[in-house]
């Protein structure tokens, strides 16, 4: 009702999942918002190892649902973000190395089209749907179920932060070559900022500047103690905090750290495996900033996250070592953009060092057509061409926006 009310009124049209994303495309003015956020359910079929997921569910939902049975997809790093925008854009976090991106875990979709059309898609039905709806965004439909496939885990792994004083260059060329070797099972993520003051870190290290070192290892744990030992003995750390713990635990640690109602901008690349003057970039501009809320992060990508499910999907950026974020953030009442400026130039300072792409869920409301394009990288012209065939009229275009071009997409 709402999509046809908003069609006949030729109102702007908006779609909510968990309102994560950072472009603001959650919201749109003087239009219709369809806000899903009511819709949370998860249904666990642990015979079958299946999880439906209602289109407003967050990732703290399906962890909580799934590992009830010891069972697990893989989701966003926290717990408060949506599992549909995350899903439709391609998604990965501390388990994507070991099985996939999120929108790889996607058995089907039951979906809700422009001209008011409900359809199922999966590899056997509307296939070329499928494969745009998996990284292709918002673009296509509306999603009203997911339906992911599941995984056993745990319910323990073997994670936490390493923190590192914040001149501990020779940490980062270790890290680099530590990771070379990385099984599937293990993810080893970076976070570059000042210590918040959350009740996990050392009190002597709140406030301070720290480099976090964050291994998730979901395989057996003993084999993780013996992997992980030269990463946790390097150095040695001002801290280390890594442990056997649940998984659900280690998903919700970062939680408090990015709160709602903080203000938030963000750039990010897809980074080849570092380099030494990319380590140079990371060290000089990390700490350059003035919020102390404001941060870098690496996300460790590769393993199965490279070859991706039979058939392929829209998803890009498998070739990349790392999805890097430079986050200005300021809390709430805070002095407004203090660090956008920091975070451009620290942007465009890394910009030689990267792969040109970035995660599409990730690029801000200011970046400009050639850079939404390059986010969906080599697939872009195919999903032009499903766009038309699905919403010629570019009704769900409150997005990282795909025009509708006309011509004959490759069959999946
Ligand atoms: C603190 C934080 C942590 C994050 N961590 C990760 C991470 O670990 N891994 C990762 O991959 N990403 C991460 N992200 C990015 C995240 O993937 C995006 O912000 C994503 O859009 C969040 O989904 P959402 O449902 O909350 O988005 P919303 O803001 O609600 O929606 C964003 C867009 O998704 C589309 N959309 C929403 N609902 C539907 C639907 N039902 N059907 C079709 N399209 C829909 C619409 O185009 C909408 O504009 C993080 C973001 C934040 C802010």
């Amino acid at each position: 009702m709402a999509l046809a009310y908003a069609r006949r009124e030729s109102l702007p049209l908006a779609v909510r999942g968990g309102g994560h994303n950072v472009s603001g495309s959650a919201l749109c003015e003087g239009g219709v918002v369809i806000d899903f956020s009511v819709l949370r359910g998860v249904q666990v079929d642990p015979g079958a190892r299946v999880a439906r997921v209602q289109p407003g569910a967050l990732w703290g939902d399906v962890d909580a649902g799934t590992q009830a049975h010891g069972l697990v997809t893989p989701g966003g790093i926290v717990t408060h973000t949506g599992v549909a925008g995350l899903t439709v854009g391609g998604g990965f976090g501390w388990l994507s190395r070991r099985w996939g991106l999120t929108s790889d875990n996607l058995l089907s979709a039951r979906m809700l089209l422009a001209d008011g059309d409900r359809v199922r898609a999966a590899a056997d039905e509307n296939a070329d749907l499928f494969w745009a709806v998996r990284g292709g965004g918002g673009n296509f439909g509306i999603v009203t179920e997911f339906e992911f496939g599941l995984h056993k885990l745990g319910p323990t792994v073997l994670a936490g932060p390493i923190l590192f004083r914040p001149n501990r260059r020779e940490v980062l060329s270790f890290y680099r070559e530590f990771i070379a070797g990385a099984p599937d099972e293990l993810a080893v993520y970076l976070n570059l900022r000042t210590a918040p003051a959350l009740e996990w870190v050392p009190e002597d290290l709140r406030g301070t500047d720290v480099l976090l070192v964050i291994p998730c290892y979901s395989g057996d744990l003993d084999d993780g103690e013996a992997l992980l030992r030269p990463l946790r003995e390097f150095g040695p750390p001002a801290a280390d905090l890594v442990r056997r713990k649940p998984y659900v635990e280690h998903q919700s640690m970062f939680d408090a750290s990015v709160p709602h109602h903080w203000g938030y901008y963000w750039k990010s690349h897809y980074l080849p495996p570092l380099t030494e003057d990319a380590i140079d970039v990371l060290v000089e501009r990390s700490w350059a900033k003035n919020s102390p809320a404001s941060y870098t992060l690496l996300f460790h990508m590769g393993g199965a996250m490279i070859d991706g499910p039979v058939g392929g999907s829209a998803a890009s950026g498998r070739d990349a070592a790392h999805a890097m974020n430079i986050n200005a953030a300021w809390p709430a009442g805070g002095q407004d953009h203090v660090d956008i400026g920091w975070c451009r130039e620290y942007f465009a300072a890394m910009e030689p060092h990267a792969t040109g792409g970035e995660y599409v869920n990730f690029l801000h409301n200011d970046e400009g057509e050639a850079r939404i394009r390059a986010s969906y990288g080599n697939g872009y012209q195919r999903l032009a061409q499903i766009k038309a065939i699905y919403d010629p009229e570019n009704i769900f275009s409150s997005n990282q926006n795909i025009k509708p071009s006309a011509g004959q997409p490759a069959p999946s």
